[in-house]
């Protein structure tokens, strides 16, 4: 039980008493000050002080004096999750707590002996919650409190200009919220990287390169940008960083233009075994522009046949060979590609989209060391805005950044760059790394939970954030999957598998990913459930009663890890 007590000049004298009290008691108390009372403080500072360490769940109780406690009560319950009470008596002292919880006793000073104070704040601490009837009133406390922090995010700026288009993003902040998330390319992204993208720069033209630009007013762009390369490069430890494609494939069309023409052969993971459409499928422009040969994965274990990539890379001498992938569950080999690269003089490119984060994190190594160009998005494992970024060795820089503009791309996304910014930076903590672990133990929880007939996990587990599921023994297709889970509150993607006989718009697997369960909180012990939940109702997928019990137990699920913690 940590305290975090504050006072102001007025409230000093208890302050002091029921700190040594508390402490000889031997509760861990920190005090927030003032400490002289000579000088007269003002007590908005003070209780906002206590009042945020109690908001943000650093202490669990908070105790606050000024003059007549008026102040500091008013200061203290602006604050979410914050139950100040002014108490003046014993009776007071005991109900603040039994109805109302309250997590800042508050006392005014003037007139308080040592003795009231000490046996307030006793019958406080003695006290416990009722709950029952009184907790669905704190509930409905914490609504209030959730509505009006939302009038400063963008539903209610919205609002204000278009109520329609208002409606709809609180939906989705709702289906958001509401939803148990398991699409393996999505994620939750930081209040700062969504409060970034919102900013001033969505104003600003900035074609051309920090030090070089085509506008003038740029001078805030260039700091903005350099900083977003700086903090890549050593994120990943690269020799250059390219922080302006606009998304996943807009880094991939730059990379190839970097450094082929028009017809050359390039060498990629086929779609249906797990590549992306910019790795060359025929329905993407890149068929079109250049000669594409395809690796894939073995049918035996589903693992990237490397014997395969090589002999395919010998027989059609690709100028540029592309490993990575939006479905592959396992480590890949990337001095193995780079071997076989050096091998025919090619070119080696690791397109990152998918585990940008694990790579950050050392959940994964690094294809930077390897690759002449790592190209990747910035909004799946690695959590930042929608968009993307190249890094590449020294030599490559200026094809890169030509590639990029005027190649590809005009303006850039600064607004999105400061996201991206922040979210490199997001990535460089402890805590980061401590999340990707988390993301990839979650999954492979959950892939054990589905390595028995009828089900098939592809490759027979997982090393990453992400594994694929073969329905084909449960004798449902990826859609069906797709659409019984919907019907509870679970998202997944029908998917694809290796060697599959069914077309992309039925499938025979869904595709698991667990980054957004992750970043909401979720361990083991969540992941397992859902897991389990998800197996289950797979096997009776017209249940119409599990799908109602199913659905209230996400709904909790979600209710107790919410995507944003105030504002749900
Ligand atoms: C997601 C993905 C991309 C494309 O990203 P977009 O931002 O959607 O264009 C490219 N490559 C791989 C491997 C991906 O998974």
């Amino acid at each position: 039980m940590r305290i975090a007590i504050g006072s102001d000049h007025r409230g000093i004298r208890i302050k002091e008493s029921l700190r040594s009290y508390l402490e000889r008691k031997g509760f861990p108390v920190f005090d927030f000050g003032a400490y002289n009372d000579n000088e007269s403080v003002d007590y908005p500072d003070f209780a906002s002080q206590v009042a945020e360490k109690i908001s943000n769940g650093d202490f669990d109780l908070g105790i606050l004096i000024c003059g007549t406690g008026i102040g500091m009560s008013i200061v203290a319950n602006k604050f979410y999750n914050v139950r100040a009470a002014l108490i003046n008596d014993e009776e007071t002292a005991k109900f603040a707590k039994l109805h109302n919880n309250a997590n800042i006793l508050v006392l005014g000073g003037n007139n308080l002996s040592q003795e009231s104070a000490r046996k307030y704040v006793d019958i406080w601490l003695n006290t416990s919650f009722e709950g029952g009837r009184h907790q669905k009133r704190l509930d409905k406390i914490i609504e209030i409190e959730s509505k009006n922090k939302s009038r400063y995010n963008v539903v209610d700026i919205l609002e204000g200009y278009d109520k329609q288009l208002a409606h709809l993003v609180s939906l989705e902040l709702k289906r958001e919220q509401d939803s148990i998330v398991l699409i393996a390319s999505e994620n939750i992204a930081s209040k700062a990287v969504l409060a970034a993208q919102g900013s001033v720069f969505t104003n600003k033209y900035a074609e051309g390169y920090p030090g070089k630009r085509y506008y003038g007013g740029c001078e805030f762009c260039d700091d903005i940008e350099n900083i977003a390369i700086e903090r890549a490069k050593k994120l990943f430890n690269a020799d250059h960083a390219n922080v302006q494609p606009i998304s996943g494939s807009a880094a991939n069309l730059s990379a190839y233009f970097a450094v082929l023409n028009p017809g050359d052969t390039i060498l990629t993971m086929k779609l249906a075994h797990g590549g992306h459409l910019t790795h060359g499928a025929t329905v993407s422009i890149v068929s079109k522009i250049f000669n594409v040969v395809h690796y894939g994965v073995r049918k035996e274990d589903g693992l990237i046949d490397y014997e395969e990539v090589e002999r395919l890379a010998i027989e059609n001498k690709p100028k540029l060979i592309v490993a990575g992938a939006s479905s592959y569950s396992r480590i890949i080999d990337f001095d193995r590609f780079k071997n076989i690269a050096d091998k025919v003089g090619a070119y080696f490119m690791v397109d990152m989209a998918h585990i940008a984060g694990l790579v950050a994190a050392g959940v994964h190594p690094s294809p930077v060391p390897f690759a002449d160009i790592v190209t990747s998005t910035t909004h799946k494992t690695l959590r930042g805005p929608r968009g993307g970024f190249i890094l590449c060795k020294e030599y490559l820089k200026d094809k890169v950044d030509k590639a990029v503009f005027p190649g590809i791309q005009g303006g850039p996304l600064v607004h999105t760059i400061v996201a991206k910014a922040v979210s490199f930076r997001e990535a460089m903590t402890e805590e980061f790394k401590d999340y990707q672990r988390q993301v990839v133990t979650n999954s492979k929880v959950m892939a054990e939970v589905f390595m028995e007939e009828p089900f098939r996990v592809i490759s027979g587990g997982t090393d990453n954030h992400l594994f694929l599921l073969d329905l084909t023994g449960v004798g449902i297709t990826g859609k069906t999957a797709e659409k019984t889970l919907e019907e509870i509150g679970v998202v997944v993607n029908k998917n694809a598998i290796p060697f599959d006989d069914k077309p992309p718009t039925l499938t025979s697997g869904i595709r698991i990913g667990t980054p957004t369960i992750t970043t909401r909180g979720m361990k083991e012990k969540e992941s397992l459930k859902i897991a389990e939940i998800i197996k289950d109702l797979l096997l009776d997928p017209y249940n119409m009663n599990k799908k109602r019990n199913y659905r209230e137990e996400v709904i909790d699920l979600c209710k107790k890890f919410p995507i944003y913690k105030d504002l749900f």
